[in-house]
């Protein structure tokens, strides 16, 4: 791209946001010619040289655990974890393993990681994405032994926007939202670290943008993180102009305290996402009127075994104790394909995606969703708070059934999610079973667009606002208003402000989202009536595309 030309990119729009500023890019990591350094290490020098790459190892653990200790949250989790993967002994060995025999250092590195890189893309899922913190890893200790400057993200001397392909998980964990105030990548989906990381942050992202790796360090950008937008070049008044407006807009945002409803007082709850007690309580603090979403399965990814009834209600019962008196949705266990769990899932699966997840684990297995009953009924006793609970994974109208009179014989309230394409074409039936439904959109969209949610490169067809989801969205929500049951969404679409909007006005009862978005969620529904939801909704599903779906609805709801 020439220095003179404007030009407009588009992606998508990860975390909401305005800001205009320098582009950086990061350091780039060592070139493959770098990686196979020729020729063998004498026997005589090969101590040496394994001691070599284990000083080099070590240095780059202790300065990933230097920055896991100035960070917080998960940001500091995701340093710390990266550090630890520096120290894993089995790479390591096959590193040294490899000098041992007479590989330089560097090669040795390479070839190591390369090798737990197959292991860990076959395994799929959790562990392929561990492919991205293993390969920086090794350009950092390449980097290292070499005597370069470590890659990765420079501090920018002003407050800047940092564009490149995909960012390692150490990278992003690191930034300083004073001085990275936008973050785009032409790689990346809605779920990627740099998403989860630019969201903890508050910095405006876009992901899986076309065209950007064109876009050189210097130009000068304007990063629109709601429309997914990028300017490079753009009219100076303007852009100054657009970053007024948006910073208006969250301050007029952050005046928001709850409860949920349209500006003509149509009232839509909004809830948090949770994983435990310790986010309950975080979620506490904002105006979240209750959980929406307690991802059990979450609280047990390290368990070899399954944890006794007792242990359960102890987890359960900090959440619904730092909610008491306000609604909890407790989802049962959705163990497999991205969240496997080591004493519920088989680890052969071909494709885990389509596998034995969610509900279908208690099919072989009833007792493992019986004690998580029991456990859930006795942490309701326990603080006086009885959760509703649902299901994840629900196929079919008769799992519906099964699950429903599982949970009603603990005194329980049972809804299931919708999350399977077959069961929002049949809500209506599933409805004449349970209480409520909950539209899990990130699983809805991974199935009905036939594109895994893991995926990068598919991370537009994935998109919630693509017109086919939420066309099942509004058959689903339809479903609900016909008999007056809730219908709630706690995917990633609700924590979209603008779909926010658009799914209230299919019918859509409560709102679910990451603790962060709950204030940008109901502060935007406050400012448009339940009337312009509606018409939002109607353009919405007469589009053909997401860019399309998108546009529909600014011109509504602004
Ligand atoms: C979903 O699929 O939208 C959902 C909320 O469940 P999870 O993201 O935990 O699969
Ligand atoms: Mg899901």
């Amino acid at each position: 791209m020439t220095p003179t030309t404007p030009a407009a990119l588009s992606g998508v729009p990860v975390v909401p946001g305005v800001a205009y500023a320098p582009v950086i890019r990061p350091g780039r990591p060592p070139a493959p010619e770098d990686l196979s350094t020729p020729g063998a290490v004498a026997e005589a020098d090969r101590p040496d040289e394994t001691a070599r790459f284990g000083a080099a190892a070590t240095a780059v653990a202790e300065r990933l655990r230097e920055r896991a200790a100035h960070a917080t949250g998960a940001a500091s989790e995701v340093l710390g974890a990266t550090a630890q993967l520096a120290t894993d002994r089995a790479w390591l060995g096959a590193a040294e393993k490899r000098i041992g025999e007479g590989t330089p250092a560097i090669r040795a590195t390479a070839e190591a990681v390369e090798q737990f890189v197959e292991m860990f893309t076959k395994m799929g899922g959790l562990m392929a994405e561990r492919v991205t913190d293993l390969r920086d890893i090794r350009d950092r200790v390449v980097a290292e032994l070499a005597g370069l400057p470590e890659p990765g993200v420079p501090v920018p001397d002003v407050p800047s926007i940092l564009c490149a392909e995909d960012l390692a998980p150490a990278d992003t964990a690191g930034l300083d939202p004073a001085l990275i105030v936008g973050l785009a990548t032409s790689l990346g989906g809605p779920t990627s670290h740099t998403a989860i990381i630019a969201r903890q942050l508050g910095i405006p992202c876009v992901v899986a943008v076309t065209g950007l790796d064109d876009v050189d360090a210097g130009r000068l950008m304007l990063i629109d993180g709601t429309r997914g937008s990028l300017t490079v070049d753009p009219d100076t008044a303007e852009a100054v102009a657009a970053v007024a407006r948006a910073a208006e807009a969250a301050a007029a945002m952050a005046n928001w305290t709850g409860p949920g409803a349209t500006a003509d007082g149509h009232p839509v709850a909004v809830l948090a996402n949770v994983q435990d007690g310790a986010g309950a309580r975080a979620a506490r603090e904002t105006p979240a009127e209750g959980i929406g979403l307690f991802r059990t399965e979450l609280c047990f990814l390290n368990s070899d075994t399954e944890p006794s009834v007792e242990e359960q209600a102890r987890i359960y019962g900090e959440v619904l104790q730092a909610f008491s008196e306000h609604k909890v949705v407790v989802r049962t266990l959705d163990a497999g394909s991205d969240k496997p769990l080591k004493f519920a899932n088989s680890p052969d699966e071909a494709n885990p995606a389509l596998g034995v997840r969610g509900i279908r684990v208690s099919f072989g297995n009833p007792a493992l969703l019986d004690n998580q009953l029991a456990g859930i009924a006795a942490a309701a006793e326990q603080t006086g708070n009885a959760p509703w609970v649902m299901a994840p994974m629900i196929a079919t109208p008769e799992e519906a059934r099964d699950f429903a009179g599982k949970v009603r014989a603990h005194g329980l309230t049972p809804g299931v999610m919708i999350e399977v394409p077959a069961a929002a074409l049949l809500a209506d039936r599933i409805l004449e079973h349970v209480d409520f439904l909950s539209i899990g959109t990130n699983d809805l969209a991974q199935y009905t667009m036939a594109a895994d949610r893991m995926s990068a490169e598919l991370a537009t067809l994935t998109d919630p606002w693509q017109p086919g989801v939420l066309a099942l969205v509004a058959m689903t929500a339809k479903a609900g208003v016909a008999v007056d049951k809730p219908v709630g969404v706690c995917g990633e679409a609700a924590a979209d402000p603008l779909l926010a909007c658009v799914l209230v006005g299919m019918g859509i009862t409560s709102l679910s989202a990451a603790a962060a978005a709950v204030t940008a969620v109901g502060a935007k529904l406050s400012t448009v009536t339940l009337e312009q939801c509606r018409r939002a909704a109607e353009a919405v599903l007469g589009t053909a595309d997401a860019a399309g779906a998108r546009a529909a609805a600014l011109d509504v709801l602004g």
